[in-house]
């Protein structure tokens, strides 16, 4: 049994006082930098304080707690997550994360129990990348991993990243000050629900992460013939709609049937002109591939232009296959996975090997200090949806496992 249990009504209250901070029917709003997510991120300071953890905003508008330990010399180990949500978003993707961290040290400090290293609660900002597009900002801030193309972003209005940071105390001519060097954090942890079926099936308690997928994405333009709908006969069509239609199904079958790779989606679809009356001459199909095998990702894209090429040929258009995104798995160090089956196991828990199929903070900082995630278990799979839900229970297994793996990393590291 847990050597210190934490609060799991206290932890679900906090979790539904978060909740209604952007709440509407429809679902979530704390989109990054919108006055919800400044009330929410209001909320999570307040918290912090009366935590008894000393808070400041890093240049790149991350929330930082910190606890000091009975070593100040050793780094710090950091938990935590974000608070901005997508729009129509749920309740307990990255705020279980936030709030349990915030639970975890609120315990620690009732029960007197002071680590070894310093804590750091961390609430990223702008992890779902919502409203400029460019996602994990705050944490590839602090890691260093910023691009140029990131503080150029503009929204769909045209408005630039900086009058935002500064809404929420970030700097963004001296955005760089919140890099933290390699060595500087002993670890980072951190808690999410799954947002995936897997753990809610077997009725596991906890996921112990075993890396964060890779994603390539792609936009394939085809090139066919515009012409009458009603006088050109069929055979002599090069309807390129009717190409890309022929290139989803072949690009589902990829994964569904020969599984090249875990998952393969065509999430858009254009015609020109689009226009019941004329054969479309052009049409464009946007897709990705999530592995976090890079070779399943390699072998995808390879069968990819084998059937466009092939399509081009068959039906007598022109395809051009362009790579936008390439983004590489993130592996959790096999004794990082461990530890966190470990915490597990000394709370009592079942425990399953998971990997994530969505992007976290932690990929990032994975770069700076040795990481480790744990999942709980989403009700019927469903995140990025008002229909999210995770049980106050496992929302409190979740925190006891964290609480467990920080006092275990705290004696190793
Ligand atoms: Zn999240």
């Amino acid at each position: 049994m847990p050597q210190y249990p934490i609060n799991t009504p206290r932890l679900n209250q906090t979790l539904d006082e978060l909740g209604h901070l952007g709440e509407s029917p429809d679902g979530m709003d704390r989109v990054a930098y919108s006055p919800e997510d400044i009330a929410g991120r209001d909320y999570t300071i307040k918290l912090m304080q009366q935590a008894g953890l000393e808070t400041r905003i890093d240049t790149a508008g991350n929330i930082i707690g910190r606890r000091a330990g009975s070593d100040d010399t050793l780094p710090a180990i950091a938990i935590g997550s974000h608070t901005d949500t997508v729009p129509k978003g749920g309740k307990y993707d990255g705020a279980l994360g936030v709030m349990a961290s915030i639970e975890v040290v609120r315990t620690l400090i009732e029960q007197g129990h002071q680590t070894r290293h310093p804590i750091e609660v961390i609430s990223f900002t702008n992890e779902e990348g919502t409203r400029f597009h460019r996602w994990l900002v705050g944490s590839r801030s602090m890691a260093g991993l910023l691009e140029q193309e990131d503080l150029d972003a503009v929204d769909d209005d045209g408005y630039g990243l900086g009058p935002c940071l500064a809404d929420i105390g970030g700097d963004i001519s001296r955005i760089t000050e919140a890099v933290r060097a390699p060595g500087e954090l002993a670890a980072y942890l951190e808690l999410h629900i799954e947002q995936g079926p897997y753990l809610y099936r077997s009725g596991t308690q906890i996921g112990v992460v075993t890396g964060i997928t890779g994603r390539a994405v792609f936009e394939v333009e085809i090139e066919g013939k515009a012409n009458h709908a009603g006088t050109t006969p069929m055979a002599v069509r090069r309807d390129a709609l009717v190409s890309a239609a022929k290139l989803v199904l072949a690009i589902q079958k990829m994964t569904a049937e020969q599984e090249i790779c875990r998952v393969s989606t065509v999430g858009s679809i254009k015609a020109v002109p689009n226009a019941v009356n004329v054969i479309p001459g052009r049409a464009s199909i946007g897709l990705e591939f999530r592995d976090t095998d890079m070779g399943a990702l390699a072998a995808a894209e390879q069968e990819l232009r084998r059937i466009t090429d092939q399509t081009a040929v068959n039906d007598g258009v022109d395809i051009e296959v362009n790579r936008h995104r390439f983004t590489s798995s993130v592996p959790v160090a096999p004794d990082m996975q461990a530890l966190v089956a470990e915490a597990a196991e000394n709370c009592g828990m079942t425990w399953e090997s998971v990997a994530s199929g969505a992007g976290h903070d932690a990929q990032a900082i994975a770069s700076i200090a040795p990481m480790a995630m744990l999942f709980v278990p989403s009700v019927d799979g469903i995140s990025h949806s008002p229909e999210e839900y995770s049980t106050p229970e496992d929302c409190g297994n979740g925190a006891q496992v964290l609480l467990e793996l920080l006092l275990l990393a705290d004696g190793r590291f």
